[in-house]
């Protein structure tokens, strides 16, 4: 049996990213960086100030109080006219660039104003007010790599740097493939002996909420040839994902309709809780999956074999969910060999994060996907008692309830 890291690396090994495309700056948002973005400007390009005041010399205010001559005045979007001398000051503005000669801004609620005379009171420290020229960037910074994951802040930093377009990783288009004879899709009715989709759906919104774009392949029956047409559909987009069917049942045929398609296979006994076969292969140098059908299984493996995975093709450098450390609530047992992936709430405590399991884990109650906040890593053979740390991956962003919330 494998570990989760053996055959996560086995996949990541045969994964590389799928390339760039330019966009626009906007539509940049949630995707990666495919560039390296040096800045071809400082900011702030010159010393500005960052108050309405009067820029001055502070060598002039080195013994206190002093009356300096208001020599001009310089608003945002202007230069000022000349250079401040010895005693003198400029009427300045927020966002103006200094005259040369000023080192430093008294605000203009420290000063007595009269005419074109201004009292300052006290001494004025040497760069007072001033942002100096490429406090936020100098040019030349390296500021963002390649790999980098785009959110607001780097699409304003990529503004100021005059970035209208940028390179991004391509988004790997993801084909998502449910079997089985007893599946009614979305829009049926179940019928007798059937029950509803839900994979199809779950696994569609997992590829969307990972960066990829999802093409849907339906239902296919419990037959060869049916499955088999199917994931030569599939073979228009990057990745195929399959669920259910991998089993050792008579009517686990996914792994032989793969091969029967071309795919190289490899199916692996993972050490984990829930999820037991996941099949993964490379059909016409795409990754393809097989993914256990019971819908928290199918959803537990698409996140730590195929969200990474996507990741990769997209180009990323992060390719896993952040963890962090909490402790256990109450008593969380991990019964069996296999390291458990436990469904937890996190809460708020006073010296950190508190999880409790959602209830029951079976694999096939997917309200306990819809309660979690992470998935609790627990070895195999554990029982953690009440109070004891553990790692949780992170399936949402931290948003802890209050630790006496109980679960709905
Ligand atoms: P299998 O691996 O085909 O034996 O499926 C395991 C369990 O998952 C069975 O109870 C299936 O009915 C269920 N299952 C398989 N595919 C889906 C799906 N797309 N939506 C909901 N449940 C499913
Ligand atoms: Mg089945």
């Amino acid at each position: 049996m494998l570990t989760v890291e053996e055959a996560l690396g086995a996949i990541l090994s045969r994964v590389e990213p799928l390339g760039a495309e330019r966009v626009e700056l906007l539509a940049a948002l949630g995707r990666v960086l495919a560039e390296p973005i040096v800045a071809r400007r400082a900011v702030p390009p010159w010393p500005a100030s960052s108050m309405d005041g009067y820029a001055l010399r502070a060598a002039d205010t080195r013994d206190g109080g002093v009356d300096l001559a208001v020599v001009g005045r310089v608003a945002a979007g202007s230069l000022p006219r000349r250079a401040l001398g010895r005693g003198e000051a400029m009427r300045i503005f927020t966002g103006a660039p200094l005259p040369e000669g000023a080192d430093a801004v008294v605000p203009q609620e420290d000063v007595a104003a009269e005419g074109d005379r201004v009292r300052v009171a006290a001494r004025v420290a040497r760069g007072a007010c001033v942002r100096p020229a490429g406090e936020d960037v100098r040019a030349g910074d390296l500021v963002l790599e390649p790999g980098h994951a785009l959110g607001p802040a780097e699409v304003g930093l990529l503004a100021t740097l005059g970035h209208a377009r940028v390179a991004v990783g391509r988004r790997p288009r993801v084909a998502i493939l449910s079997t089985g004879n007893e599946l009614a899709d979305l829009g049926t009715e179940p019928g007798p002996g059937q029950i509803a989709n839900t994979n199809t759906y779950s696994l569609l919104a997992q590829v969307r909420e990972a960066g990829g774009e999802a093409l849907n392949l339906g239902v296919a029956p419990d037959r060869l040839e049916a499955i088999e047409a199917r994931v030569r559909a599939g073979m228009a987009a990057d990745v195929l994902v399959s669920s259910a069917g991998v089993s050792v049942g008579e009517l686990d045929l996914v792994r032989e309709a793969l091969a029967r398609a071309g795919a190289e296979l490899h199916l692996w006994q993972v050490a984990m809780r829930p999820g037991k076969p996941i099949t993964f292969g490379s059909l016409g140098g795409r990754p393809v999956f097989g993914l256990p059908g019971n819908p928290v299984s199918a959803m537990v493996t698409f996140e730590l074999f195929v969200r990474p995975a996507l990741r990769k093709l997209a180009g990323a450098r992060a390719l896993e969910r952040p963890r962090v450390r909490a402790r256990a609530l109450a008593p969380i047992a991990n019964p069996g060999a296999r390291r458990g992936y436990l469904r937890v709430t996190l809460h708020r405590e006073a010296g950190g994060l508190g999880a409790r399991l959602t209830g029951d884990q079976g694999s096939a109650i997917l309200r306990s996907m819809v309660a979690a906040d992470g998935l609790a890593v627990v070895p195999g053979d554990t029982r953690v008692a009440a109070g004891e740390e553990l790692e949780v991956i992170l399936l949402r962003p931290l948003e802890p309830r209050a630790a006496d919330t109980e679960r709905s």
